[in-house]
């Protein structure tokens, strides 16, 4: 049995739907359905969640909304009417729009996108709807209770022979709805397909799969055809994401993979993400299965000599970074020298200035600066593992480019290796990578 989460482009308009419609009647495993709200199409230039958001900020501020609510009523109107759908749409429509003028919760309205859409969809399938509020549990903290979110939707969902479920959101202890970041149909997704035990978690998108880098660097850069949750996560991290991240967490607890495919083009492959690799499939993939790059990074390099016989250095080091609540990205280190990398968005100039300050009051390192305009590369794949020549082939890649490698950092269970260089240089450091690996594309 499958679950299938369709994204907004997917949802888009009633022409988008009908393709949507076509996929879930192929097969009689496809009994879960999650959706998200109408996306962006040629013909709306603004996704429906944000519709509902601005409608929102109007009502709060007291100010007249109805222009933006009556776009909103005429889109899902207008869906409903091409399907030919016979559910009372206006009624729904209706409760909003007074909740709305009440000064509804902002989570409740932009959660509304998701709820009409499935139930134009149910009504289209002619199968059940189940709104994700009756088992999407969250705590007092707003945090997802996946233990009591599973034992209740798998009560609720397992009588059911076919069910679309409005992605995003879920309730709190107090009933009132919450929901998750945005992206997060793909996370209500994969709290379905753990809670019924799917074989797999299909998850529609507008695009072919995930790609070894990003298409908007090398243009006629593949699809991966397989590649693992450990790899999704190196590459992810980096920015290079067709999937929310928290998705991964309950899919990989169930052990169920995850196919990502194009509505617009179902017989293209897509890309499966899986726990682990089959020897046989492993030693038949190509050697990295991905690259991603993310710029934004600063680092801090401390000089000092005799630094490594300092006990304490770099925890004491660490400690002040800490203290300043900014998470540390990268520590490469030499005998003398030590670069701590940070993400300047989560970094003020001012707490870096007293960072700085401090750790020369501190520790009185020979040298201590700056090392602006950072860019991480990731490159990863499993099978790195055992293969001598994948250090080899980035650096040669990059040489003949004439890139100048910052730093580099090969994680010990050879999965991925992360190259720094200068921001300026990053994207052409990810095609020379690139065409080293992939000589013919
Ligand atoms: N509609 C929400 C958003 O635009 C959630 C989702 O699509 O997953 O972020």
């Amino acid at each position: 049995m499958k679950v299938l989460k369709f994204g907004g482009t997917s949802m888009a308009d009633a022409h988008s739907v009908s393709h949507v419609f076509d996929i879930i009647k192929k097969s009689a495993e496809n009994r879960f359905i999650v959706v998200s709200a109408p996306g962006k199409s040629l013909k709306y230039t603004q996704k429906v969640t944000d519709s509902f958001s601005e409608c929102c900020a109007l009502a709060r501020e007291g100010r007249d909304f109805s222009a933006k609510f009556k776009e909103i009523a005429d889109r899902f109107l207008n869906i409903g009417k091409e399907l030919g759908v016979k559910i009372n749409l206006s009624s729904e429509l209706k409760i909003i729009e007074h909740k709305l003028s009440r000064g509804a919760d902002y989570d409740y309205v932009i959660s509304r996108g998701e709820y009409l859409t499935a139930k134009i969809l149910a009504a289209l399938l002619k199968f059940e709807f189940i709104d994700a509020a009756e088992f999407i549990r969250f705590d007092t903290y707003g945090k997802l209770n996946l233990p009591l979110t599973a034992a209740v939707a798998d009560k609720r969902l397992k009588t059911s022979r076919g069910a679309v479920i409005p992605g995003f959101y879920g309730v709190m202890p107090s009933g009132a709805i919450k929901t998750f970041s945005r992206g997060g149909s793909d996370i209500t997704g994969a709290i379905v397909a753990y809670a019924v035990k799917a074989g797999v978690y299909e998850n529609w998108t507008d695009v072919d799969g995930f790609y070894r880098c990003d298409p908007k660097i090398v243009p006629d850069c593949g699809i991966v055809e397989v590649i693992t949750y450990d790899e999704l996560r190196e590459l992810s991290y980096m920015g290079a994401g067709v999937l929310h991240p928290e998705a991964v967490y309950p899919t990989m607890l169930g052990d169920i993979p995850i196919h990502l495919r194009n509505t617009f083009n179902p017989d293209a492959k897509g890309t499966m993400i899986v726990s682990s690799l089959f020897e046989a499939d492993r030693i038949n993939a190509d050697t990295i299965t991905g690259i991603a790059g993310k710029s934004g990074f600063l680092g801090v390099l401390i000089e000092k000599t005799m630094m490594n016989s300092e006990i304490g250095f770099v925890c004491g080091v660490l400690k002040i970074f800490e203290k300043y609540g900014v998470s540390i990205e990268h520590l490469p280190t030499g005998i003398d020298s030590l670069t701590v990398v940070i993400d300047k968005k989560n970094i003020e100039s001012e707490s870096l200035g007293h960072i700085i300050l401090e750790i020369t009051a501190v520790f009185s390192p020979d040298n201590i600066r700056i090392i602006d305009d950072l860019s991480l590369i990731a490159i990863a794949g499993q099978n790195m593992r055992g293969g001598q020549d994948s250090l080899y082939r980035i650096c040669k890649g990059l040489s003949k480019e004439n890139i100048n490698i910052r730093f580099i950092n090969k994680t010990t269970n050879d999965l991925s290796v992360i190259v720094g260089v200068e921001e300026l240089q990053c994207e052409r450091a990810i095609k020379a990578i690139y065409s080293e690996f992939y000589p013919d594309s």
